[in-house]
C-alpha cells in the first residue's frame, strides 16, 4: 500500500510518499510559505533534493503541486493519484473526544472542529489540509493520527489542574500531552529492543526537540506527560518558558506594560533556552557557546538537564518504578552532552550512565552499562511511520469490515 503523510502547518505542508509493505520512504518534502508566495521541497529517496518556486495561495493548490511533483515522468515515484491508496494526516488536538486514530469523516471532522478553540493555531491548518486532500482525492480514505491521542489514558489524578472543576466540565480545561504520535512510537520499539511486551514494562520517554515532552508510560499506557491544556507546559524548551508561576505572567505585564498577548508571546517564543542564554534556541550554538566560556548558556543548559532529571524522578514514583528511561528526537538523539548530563544524575534509580556507549548520534544504542538494572536509551523517533502505520490499520481494517459484510 501507499500511504501518502500530511503534516500541515498554518503556512506550511510536510509530506512523505511510505511504502507500507516495506516501510520504504519513497519521496518526501515540505511546501513552505503557502498563502505568501509559495516554495516546494521534493526529495525522491536516493535522488537530489529540489527546490522550487510555485504559486502556493492556499494549501489545496500546494497538495496539488505535491501530487503533480510524485506523478512527475522524470523525477516522480507514481504514474496516477490512484496509487495512492490512503492519506494519513496529522491532527494536533482531539481533544478528550479521540483516543485512536480514526477514519476522517465529515461528523469526525466537525468534531475536530469542535474543539479547535484549544488549539487555535494548528487545528485550523490540519483542517484546511484535510479538505484540501479530500477535494483533490475524494475517493481516498483519509484517516487521522491526533497529537494528543496516545495520552488520553491518563488518570483523572494526572490531568486534572488545581482550578475550580467547572472549568474542565464548562471548557475541557485539562491536561492532555503532546508528542503522542512519538511517545508511543517510541514506548513501543523500546519494549521491542528489551524482547518484552509494552504491558509487562514500564518506560518513561524524553522527548527532546525544539519542543520538549517527557512521558511516563506504564505497561504501554501512558499514565502522564508534561505537556499540558497546550504545548508550553512542562519542561524548558527551544523558546518556551515551560512551568513557571503563572504569576509571572501578571508580573511581567504590568513591569514591561505589555498586554496578555504580548506577554504570552514572550512566554512562547522568547524564552526557553533561547531567554536564558540570550544566545540560540539550539543545543549545537549552546554547547559551542558555553564551551567558550558562555555562562549563561551552561545555565540554560543545566536548567534544561535539571528540569527533565526532575521529571524523571517524578515519574519513576508515579509508576511505582521504571526498566527503561529513553531519550529521543533533536536533542535526545543527537546531543551527546546533554544526554550526558542527565544521565550521570539517575544512578540513584538505578540506572548506571555508560559515558564510553554514549557516544553515537541519530540511531539506536544502549547507553546504560551491561549490568544497569534500569536500561538507558536512545531511540529515534519516527513519527512519519507511526503515522503510516496506524493509516494502514484502519484502512486494512476497513477492506476486512467490507468483505465481512
Ligand atoms: P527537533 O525539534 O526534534 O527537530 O529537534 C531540533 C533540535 O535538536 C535543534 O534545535 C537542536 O537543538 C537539536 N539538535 C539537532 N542536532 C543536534 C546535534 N548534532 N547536536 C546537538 N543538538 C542537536
Amino acid at each position: 500500500m501507499k500511504v501518502l503523510i500530511i503534516n500541515c502547518g498554518s503556512s506550511s505542508l510536510k509530506y512523505q510518499v511510505i511504502d507500507s509493505d516495506t516501510e520504504f520512504v519513497l519521496a518526501k518534502g515540505l511546501c513552505e510559505r503557502i498563502g505568501i508566495d509559495g516554495v516546494l521541497t521534493y526529495e525522491k529517496t536516493g535522488s537530489e533534493k529540489i527546490k522550487y518556486e510555485a504559486a502556493m495561495p492556499a494549501h489545496k493548490e500546494a497538495v496539488s503541486l505535491v501530487l503533480k511533483q510524485l506523478m512527475d515522468p522524470k523525477d516522480g515515484v507514481i504514474k496516477s493519484i490512484d496509487e495512492i491508496n490512503a492519506v494519513g494526516h496529522r491532527m494536533v488536538h482531539g481533544g478528550e473526544k479521540f483516543a485512536c486514530s480514526t477514519l476522517l469523516t465529515q461528523e469526525v471532522l466537525d468534531t475536530v472542529a469542535s474543539v479547535n478553540d484549544l488549539a487555535p493555531l494548528h487545528n485550523p491548518p490540519t483542517l484546511v489540509g484535510v479538505a484540501a486532500c479530500k477535494e483533490l482525492m475524494p475517493t481516498t480514505p483519509m484517516v487521522g493520527v491526533f497529537d494528543t491521542a496516545f495520552h488520553q489514558t491518563m488518570p483523572a489524578e494526572a490531568y486534572i489542574y488545581g482550578l475550580p472543576y467547572e472549568y474542565y466540565e464548562k471548557y475541557a480545561v485539562r491536561r492532555y500531552g503532546f508528542h503522542g504520535t512519538s511517545h508511543k512510537f517510541v514506548s513501543q520499539r523500546t519494549a521491542e529492543i528489551l524482547g518484552k511486551k509494552p504491558e509487562d514494562i514500564n518506560v518513561i520517554v524524553c522527548h527532546l526537540g525544539n519542543g520538549s515532552s517527557i512521558s511516563a508510560v506504564k505497561g504501554g499506557k501512558c499514565v502522564d506527560t508534561s505537556m499540558g491544556l497546550t504545548p508550553l507546559e512542562g519542561l524548558i524548551m527551544g523558546t518556551r518558558s515551560g512551568d513557571i508561576d503563572p504569576t509571572c505572567i501578571q508580573f511581567l505585564a504590568q513591569k514591561e506594560n505589555l498586554t496578555l498577548d504580548e506577554t504570552m508571546n514572550v512566554i512562547n517564543k522568547k524564552s526557553g533556552v533561547l531567554g536564558i542564554s540570550g544566545v540560540s534556541s539550539d543545543f549545537r550554538d549552546l554547547g559551542d557557546a558555553a564551551a567558550e566560556g558562555n555562562e549563561r548558556a551552561q545555565i540554560a543548559l543545566d536548567a534544561f538537564a535539571y528540569r527533565v532529571v526532575k521529571f524523571i524522578g517524578a515519574y519513576t514514583v508515579a509508576m511505582g518504578g521504571v526498566d527503561a528511561i529513553v531519550f529521543t528526537a533533536g536533542i535526545g538523539e543527537n546531543d551527546i552532552s546533554t544526554r550526558a548530563r542527565i544521565a550521570k544524575r539517575l544512578g540513584c534509580l538505578g540506572a548506571e550512565f555508560d559515558e564510553a556507549a554514549n557516544n553515537f548520534r541519530g540511531k539506536e544504542g544502549f547507553i546504560s552499562t551491561p549490568d544497569s538494572k534500569v536500561k538507558l536509551l536512545v531511540v529515534p523517533t519516527n513519527e512519519e511511520l507511526a503515522i503510516c502505520r496506524d493509516t494502514v490499520e484502519i484502512v486494512t481494517g476497513l477492506v476486512e469490515d467490507a468483505v465481512g459484510k
